[in-house]
């Protein structure tokens, strides 16, 4: 199986000139790692840009809305595929936190985006983390934004495992451990077999976001068991991030 490795931009770079550098010199240095998809998740402004570069790398969105029609301020899935949006992230922490977002919008926008055929990658994760066991609220969001999601859809998902206390622009931030990150799969897959029976759950990846770079991703998918990789302040810098694929690559026993 393919190693996921996801480039989150969030809200940079500032200018289209910078995002098609940024892409074209990632879709350029990776293009030789064939055990690895490589998504770019651009910024909405940007899309069509990169994606007119890029040849050897996916492109994504950072998020839809989950219906057409009269949204002011809102893209919609249909508006994504038509572009070229292949895979989508959903419920990201930082859209949780500072714009309200709640596991009810996130489970319309899920189920929007994978009636479309896109592939969603929903993000999971605990605020604070006290105590070693991976906290109920994983499990919750999990599966109330799966509510209702069918199995015959559900293999175009991808869990993202976000502690967000993890993430790099949060005060204080510090990586994960790959044994918890290990933990924290356990936790999602056997939520994920409780839903979907465990044939269908094993072929839902799940991969890990936080601090990483081309010093700790090798932990996350060895010692983690993590099948890739959301990357968001790393993803900025075209050679570290195209170091994150290489080890990647090398990681991957298929
Ligand atoms: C993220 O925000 O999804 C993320 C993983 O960011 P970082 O890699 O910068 O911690």
């Amino acid at each position: 199986m393919k190693t996921l490795i996801i480039a989150n931009w969030k809200s940079n770079p500032q200018t289209a000139k910078d995002a098609v550098a940024l892409a074209l010199a990632v879709d350029f240095g990776i293009q030789k790692y064939k055990k690895v998809d490589v998504v770019v998740a651009s910024p909405f402004l940007f899309i069509s840009q990169v994606k007119d570069v890029l040849k050897s790398s996916k492109l994504g969105a950072q998020n839809s809305f989950w219906s057409g029609g009269a949204y002011t301020g809102e893209v919609s899935p249909e508006q994504l595929k038509n572009i070229g949006v292949e895979y989508c992230i959903v419920g990201h922490s930082e859209r949780r936190g500072y714009l309200g977002e709640t596991d009810g919008e996130i489970n319309k926008k899920v189920k929007a985006l994978l009636k479309n055929k896109l592939k969603v990658i929903l993000c999971v994760g605990e605020k604070e983390r006290v105590g070693k066991d991976i906290p109920e609220i994983v499990g919750e969001q999990l599966k109330k934004s799966l509510d209702g999601v069918k199995s015959s859809e559900v293999l175009n998902l991808i869990v993202a495992y976000e502690p967000v206390w993890a993430i790099s622009t949060n005060p204080g931030a510090r990586p994960d451990t790959p044994a918890n990150a290990f933990q924290a799969m356990l936790y999602i897959r056997r939520i994920l077999t409780d839903i979907y029976g465990k044939p269908t759950a094993v072929k839902i990846k799940i991969i890990y976001g936080g601090s990483v770079n081309s010093q700790n991703i090798s932990g996350f998918l060895k010692e983690g068991r993590m099948e890739g990789a959301l990357v968001g302040g790393a993803s900025l810098k075209a050679e570290e991030f195209v170091e994150v694929v290489k080890i990647a690559n090398q990681t991957n026993q298929e």
